[in-house]
Order: structure tokens, then sequence, then C-alpha cells
């Protein structure tokens, strides 16, 4: 990307030029470098574009300070965490229309196409495989019904425009000055057709949906943003197409939650499971069975690992790893006999401090507060 020029110096105006110095810097520049009055100078229309860029910025009082506080990084687009502003529709958009409009609505030319968004939506799974998808983007294609031509008379075609006898340009006479401008009847093309095609109205080009493939890399994480350079909108003849932003979301999953690279599923277990000990079988998020040995007086909250059986670094070989969380669910609704056993299981027990530490520990420690100890 080229080292942007500061806005101040675009402007010719000091750090802390009122809004009225600026503006009249920004007029004073505009009629010098518009491209009107400097037909077919690339340069020019660069400064024109660096002018009206740096006047959009300056002469709103909040972008000004965005940009006195964080320079052109505060335009700089990008996914969360960029750090830069987003003013609404993107300085992009109010630019573009703002040179549209003082372009006289001129169109062509080598601006660059527009960047295109897309938001597409997979499931955990996918984003722990990695996916191919199908997306579908608007984009302009030759017209079929006139091949493209614009002209509903496919032997006759475009002729050259009688105005300017194809030059796309024509010079008037405006005081002293020979003004060079954009042909009013053939708009710059140089050409015209006289029975435009009636599926294009004339431009040659129709808008279509395409489809491309986007192959999606496994580990993917929610709000991550794929960019497809040249996968955007045409731009004019001989100009770059945009890019394709395809912004991904990943739908949560009831059994799995993910934690970077790690994923964790909770297991709730019987009381007696916990405390006999017992073998578990749990799902894996490629679809396998793992079995996970759970030892007697297994207590809530406590995670068994499966090595490597998370999802996969992005750029790299590295593997997450899969967490059993382990949580112990006290039975409800029991049976007379249930509890006829609980409570004869209750009054077995000898020595509580053996079976249940934390709970004797915790009360020997009220017993002490209660005391003046604690
Ligand atoms: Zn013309
Ligand atoms: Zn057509």
């Amino acid at each position: 990307m080229a080292t942007k020029l500061d806005y101040y110096a675009v402007l010719e105006v000091s750090r802390d030029a009122n809004g009225d110095e600026v503006k009249k810097a920004y007029r004073r520049l505009a009629m010098q470098y518009h491209p009107d009055r400097n037909p077919g100078d690339a340069s020019a229309e660069a400064r024109f574009k660096d002018i009206s860029e740096a006047y959009d910025v300056l002469k709103d009082d909040q972008k000004r300070a965005a940009y006195d506080r964080f320079g052109h990084a505060a335009f700089e687009g990008g996914g969360p965490g960029a750090g830069g502003f987003d003013f609404g529709g993107g300085l992009g958009d109010i630019f573009e229309q703002m040179f549209g409009d003082m372009m006289g609505g001129r169109r062509g030319g080598r601006r660059s196409g527009s960047d295109i968004q897309v938001q597409i939506s997979i499931s955990f799974t996918e984003a722990f495989s990695g996916v191919k998808k199908p997306i579908t983007v608007p984009t302009r294609v030759a017209c079929e019904s006139c091949d493209g031509t614009g002209s509903a008379d496919r032997d006759q075609g475009a002729e050259t425009c009688p105005t300017c006898h194809g030059a796309g340009k024509v010079r008037a006479q405006q005081g002293f000055f020979l003004v060079e401008r954009a042909c009013p009847t053939c708009h710059g093309a140089g050409k015209v057709v006289r029975n435009p095609c009636t599926a294009c109205r004339g431009t040659g080009t129709v808008e279509r949906d395409r489809t491309l493939e986007i192959a999606i890399p496994a580990g993917v994480e929610d709000g991550t943003r794929i960019r497809l350079s040249g996968e955007g909108e045409a731009g004019g003849k001989g100009a770059q197409p945009g890019d394709l932003y395809v912004h991904i979301a990943v739908e949560p999953h009831p059994i799995f939650q993910r934690d970077g690279a790690n994923i964790y599923c909770r297991v709730p277990l019987r009381m007696t499971q916990a405390a006999l000990g017992t073998e578990v079988e749990v799902p894996v998020v490629d679809g396998s069975r793992a079995k996970v040995k759970v030892p007697a007086g297994t207590q809530t909250g406590e995670n068994f690992r499966l090595r490597g059986k998370g999802f996969s670094v992005l750029r790299s070989s590295a593997r997450g790893d899969m967490y059993i969380q382990v949580s112990v669910e006290t039975p409800h609704h029991l049976t007379k006999r249930q509890r006829e056993l609980l409570e004869e299981f209750e009054a077995e027990a000898d020595d509580h401090a053996r079976a249940n530490p934390e709970n004797t520990g915790f009360f020997s420690k009220v017993r002490d507060f209660f005391e003046g100890k604690l």
C-alpha cells in the first residue's frame, strides 16, 4: 500500500487551520486540479482525488479529531480488532459519491471496481474440518442477447459517435479558454448504438449472479474475514477489479464449546458413577467416539484431556485438545427405596472426614469462625 500524504499537507493548511480556512484551501485547490480543467493529466486527477479525500476528513469535526489522534489508521477498514473506526458507509462511499458528482456523473475511466462483502454461516463441525462453500456474488457479464455489442441489431453493432467522431471528447470555447469535456452524446465512449439492446439498455453488459467456490480452512473462527483478491466487482476498461471479502460466522454447537483451538464438552455424570468410577463414551467433533476412564471419587469441575482432539491452528500443524468437563448430577425424584438406601448410606458412614474431606473441612472452619478463632 502506498504511503499516504498528510491531509493537512495535501490541503496546504496548518494543523490548527479553522473550518473556513480548510474550506477555502479546498476550493482553491479543487478548482486548480479538477479533471475537467486538466484533461488527460493523470497526476492532476490523482492530486484532485487526494484533495477531495483530505477535505472529506478535515471538514468533519469528528473525523478530523480521529485523524489527529490516529492518522490514516483511523480510516483503514478491517475486521474486529483492527483498531480502525467505522463511519457508517465508510470513506470510500462518501468519496465515490462526491467524486462522481463533481465529475458530472462521468463513469468509467481507470477507477477500480468496488469490493464486495459477503456473509456466510458454517456449522461448528465444518469449521473443525474445513469446508468448500459455493457463494453467489453479483457481477457484470457480457449481455447474451446482443453478444456484448449493446445493439439490438447484431450486424450493425455500435457505430462511431457522430458528435465526437470517436474521440469521446469535445472541445468548446469558453471565454478565452478552450475547454475539453466528455462528449454529451456518447458519454466518452466514442461509440453510439442506434438501436439499443433492450436486455442491457445498450450497455453491452448485464448483471448476473456468479457462483464461486471458496475453500474455508479447518480451524477457522467465528468472525474471520477471508479476502479474495480481484474477485470483487469488475472495474471499468483496463481497471483493477475490486476484492471480495467473505465474513464467516460459525454456528454454536449444542454439545461442544470452543476456546481458541481447544474444545470443551460438559459431561454430566450420575452421583454413583462419579463415586464408584466408570468408563464413559464421549463424542469427538470429527464424528468418532472416545472412551474416558472416570476414576472413583471424581468431582464436579474435573477435566479429562483428549490430546490433539481440538481444532487445527491456522497456518500451523498444531492442534488443540479436547477437554471433558465433568459435572456430578445430584439425583432428583427419588423412589421410596432409593431414599431408604441413601439414608442407610448416610448412617453407614462412620468417618465423614475421610469420605467428604471438603465438606468436613468447610464446617470445621465455620465452627472456628463462630468461636472467634477465624
Ligand atoms: Zn461522442
Ligand atoms: Zn444487450
